[in-house]
């Protein structure tokens, strides 16, 4: 029987409801929460990713901004913009869309955005939060796909999880997170036994095919393919590749689908549980 596929769209839609259901409440209280995306130069995925957060936002009944610089604009500039959204209680959530221009420092500026506007959780004190298992947010893209698990009832606890990639973006968070204890700090936590495959792995495929869950977070299109699945695994895919004008992930469905249990689409599978997941920490900012 071929993989039952991981429908991300319709999860991502249920998140969305919840959580505008949760800010209405919210506003009836208080200040609408808003996000202030920053966007420098003229990246065209960059544009649509932008584009698609701020009009989730919307959608969710949360206020949305974006404040543009050229890619000319200096890093004192990019700082001082942060510095300035930083103090602005209109805003709950600062995102900083990346990558920025090669002329910037982009640790730095991560730095600088206050941790508690951090709604990608990528600052070091919300990374280091996460890695002592009191998380303030869960980064969006290894979020989406714990909730996407979750919610289809796709147990990690005990399980064996792979996580192919090792990024702080994806892969790293995405280990910390399933391989951690649940707590009442941390209920998101995955109980999991993890292993992180990357370009210096040997024998990559031997320890995939371990997998009960296996997550690419490569970037290398179609990387994955029949033969490195377990049969029954439930396969996760984070990838977001262009080829020919297509987009494809870095599973190739073709081969994997008649092994796996499950199987997460490209599009409409990670990518929107990414923006569903924003909208969840712009909500949390503005709580706390
Ligand atoms: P990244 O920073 O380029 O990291 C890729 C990881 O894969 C690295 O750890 C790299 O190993 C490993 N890798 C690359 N080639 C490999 C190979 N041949 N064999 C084994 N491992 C290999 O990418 P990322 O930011 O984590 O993103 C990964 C993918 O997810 C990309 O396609 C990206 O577009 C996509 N993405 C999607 C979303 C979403 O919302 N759906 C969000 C973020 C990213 P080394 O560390 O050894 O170099």
């Amino acid at each position: 029987m071929p993989a039952q596929k991981i429908d991300g769209q319709a999860l991502a839609a249920t998140l969305r409801a919840e959580t505008a259901a949760a800010v209405a409440r919210h506003v009836a209280g208080g200040r609408k929460p808003g996000l202030a995306a920053v966007l420098v130069g003229e990246n065209p995925a960059s544009e649509v990713y932008v584009r698609n957060k701020r009009k989730a936002c919307e959608d969710a009944g949360m206020a949305s901004w974006l404040h543009r610089l050229p890619a000319t604009a200096t890093q004192r500039q990019l700082l001082d913009l942060v510095a300035q959204l930083n103090a602005d209680p209109a805003v709950s959530g600062i995102l900083v869309q990346l990558p920025l221009p090669k002329h910037m420092d982009e640790a730095a500026v991560i730095r600088a955005v206050h941790p508690a506007k951090d709604v990608d959780c990528f600052h070091p004190e919300n990374v280091g939060l996460l890695a002592a298992g009191h998380p303030r947010f869960l980064p969006c893209t290894p979020f989406g796909v714990q909730q996407m698990l979750s919610r289809t009832g796709i147990p990690t606890a005990g399980k064996h999880v792979a996580v192919i990639g090792r990024s702080n973006i994806v892969g790293k968070p995405m280990a910390l997170i399933l391989m951690q204890k649940p707590s009442k700090d941390f209920p998101e936590a995955g109980d999991a036994t993890v292993s992180v495959v990357h370009s210096r792995t040997r024998d990559l495929p031997a320890i995939t095919r371990q997998a009960d869950v296996l997550i690419a977070a490569v970037g290398v299109a179609r990387f994955v393919t029949g033969d490195m699945v377990k049969p029954g695994a439930a396969v996760i895919d984070v990838g977001i590749n262009s080829v020919d004008g297509k987009l494809v992930g870095d599973v190739d469905a073709e081969s994997v689908a008649p092994v796996a249990g499950w199987l997460s689409p490209v599009p409409k599978g990670v990518g929107p549980m990414t923006i569903a997941m924003l909208l969840h920490n712009t909500l949390r900012a503005a709580m706390m």
